[in-house]
Order: structure tokens, then C-alpha cells, then sequence
């Protein structure tokens, strides 16, 4: 059975003291769902996130890193040096990634390629802009960011890849796809996955929601069927809202 995963993207925001109380006050939370419970902190903080939260249920992640294993590239962090901190799992292709540092599905393929290289685990972002939406392309766009910067892999490599559709309309917007809009764009996705690799794949792959996930409608968009999560982004920020989402399952 595929997991329910819920992960905490916080973007570019805490310094330390701050995430060290965020880390804290998660820690107080009481998980009452089965969901996997992962954050995302920002590079300077993945170290102290990773080794205050050893003994609880939360993995932290990383955000982003680069395809490269090492070398002249100023500012970027390898899978390595994410591996040697004990780094397990890495967000890839966030539309923010995408639209502000020109991220293109060619350069994600090859980051995906270096991570499960070092077996670390990918939270595959992708997702259609307004104005796909609204020409009716979306459908179109999410197909093509998937076949292009996964349908190279292995079907076994998918035991390795979250999917995280999150429409760039819905994103630090207060907007939310509606469930049945994320009911039938995760269908979607999974009769794409199941055309290429079949149905046995497309059924054991996680697919995440994630624009706008608040306490208030986590349930209602977790309940649907191919919906097996949520990348929250503003609401992972806050220690109860967080753990609301997290046990909305
Ligand atoms: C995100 O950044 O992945 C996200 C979903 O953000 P928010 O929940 O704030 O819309």
C-alpha cells in the first residue's frame, strides 16, 4: 500500500533560534494519523533539524541540490555533502525553483538522476499555471513535466519518487484547488504513470497535494483517492497548524 505522506516545505524562512522552536513545539505535537512526517528546513538549519529530531518521527529533507557530484559551482550543495549530514529524501522542481532560478525539466532530470544515484529519495514537484488552467492545457503541462523529467527511469527507480502536484495558482495564494480539481488531476497522473510503467506502479507511487493545505480543508482534499498527501508550504510554519494536516488522515 502506498504511504500518506505530509511534508513541511519552509521555504527560505527561520534562522536558527526560530527553528529551533519550531523544531521544539513539533516535537510537542501529538500524531494521532500514520502519515509520514517530513520538513524541509533551509540549508543552515538541516543539520541541527536532522540531529534534534533523531528520535522522533520526523524526517527532515532538504529543499533542493544540485546535479552535479562536486566542483566550481558557487553556492550550490551536492547529494553528497546532503547524504554525509544523513540526508535522506530531497524536494526537486518546486515551481519556485522553476520560475525564479530558471529551473528547466532538462536540468531536473539530471538532479533526479544524481539523487537516486546516491539513493536519496525525491519529492518531485510540478504543476500548471493559471493560464493552463484556464485554456484547459493543464492536463497537457503536467503530463509533459512528468514524462520529461522522469519517463527516462527505471519502474523500479519509482519505489524512490513522491510526486507533489501543486498548481502554481494555488501556491502562497490562499487559493486551493478544489478535491475534486486535486481528485482528478492525481487520477490523472496516475493513469500517465500506469500507461508507461503499469498499473502496479501508478498504484504504489504517492502522489501529494500541495497549494494552500490549512487545517480547515486538509481533510476534505486527504479524503479523496488518489490523494495520498500534502507539501504544505505557509501552514508548516506553525507547530499545531502542522500537525491539524498532519492528522487530517
Ligand atoms: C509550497 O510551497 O509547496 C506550498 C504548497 O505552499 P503553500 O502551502 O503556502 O501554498
Amino acid at each position: 500500500m502506498r504511504k500518506q505522506i505530509v511534508a513541511g516545505n519552509w521555504k527560505m524562512n527561520n534562522g536558527l533560534i526560530q527553528a529551533e522552536t519550531l523544531i521544539s513545539e513539533l516535537k510537542q505535537q501529538n500524531q494521532t494519523s500514520e502519515a509520514e512526517v517530513m520538513i524541509a528546513p533551509s540549508f543552515t538549519n538541516l543539520w541541527h533539524a536532522f540531529e534534534s529530531t533523531r528520535q522522533y518521527p520526523i524526517e527532515v529533507v532538504a529543499q533542493n541540490m544540485h546535479f552535479s557530484e562536486d566542483g566550481a559551482y558557487t553556492g550550490e550543495v551536492s547529494a553528497g555533502m546532503l547524504k554525509s549530514i544523513g540526508i535522506q529524501t530531497v524536494i526537486l522542481g518546486h515551481s519556485e525553483r522553476r520560475a525564479y532560478f530558471n529551473e528547466t525539466d532538462e536540468a531536473l532530470a539530471k538532479k533526479v538522476d544524481t539523487a537516486l544515484k546516491h539513493d536519496i529519495r525525491v519529492i518531485f514537484c510540478f504543476g500548471e499555471e493559471l493560464a493552463d488552467r484556464k485554456s484547459g492545457n493543464h492536463e497537457t503541462v503536467v503530463e509533459n513535466q512528468i514524462k520529461n523529467a522522469l519517463f527516462h527511469l527505471k519502474a523500479s527507480d519509482f519505489e524512490h519518487i513522491i510526486l507533489a502536484y501543486e498548481p502554481v495558482w494555488a501556491i502562497g495564494t490562499g487559493e486551493t484547488a478544489t478535491p475534486e480539481q486535486a481528485q482528478s488531476m492525481h487520477a490523472f497522473i496516475r493513469k500517465t504513470l500506469a500507461d508507461k510503467y503499469g498499473q502496479d506502479i501508478a498504484e504504489s507511487v504517492s502522489i501529494l497535494y500541495g497549494g494552500s493545505v490549512k487545517p480547515n480543508n486538509a481533510k476534505e482534499i486527504f479524503s479523496k483517492p488518489d490523494v495520498d498527501g500534502g507539501l504544505i508550504g505557509g501552514a508548516s510554519l506553525n507547530a499545531e497548524d502542522f500537525f491539524a494536516i498532519v492528522n487530517a488522515f
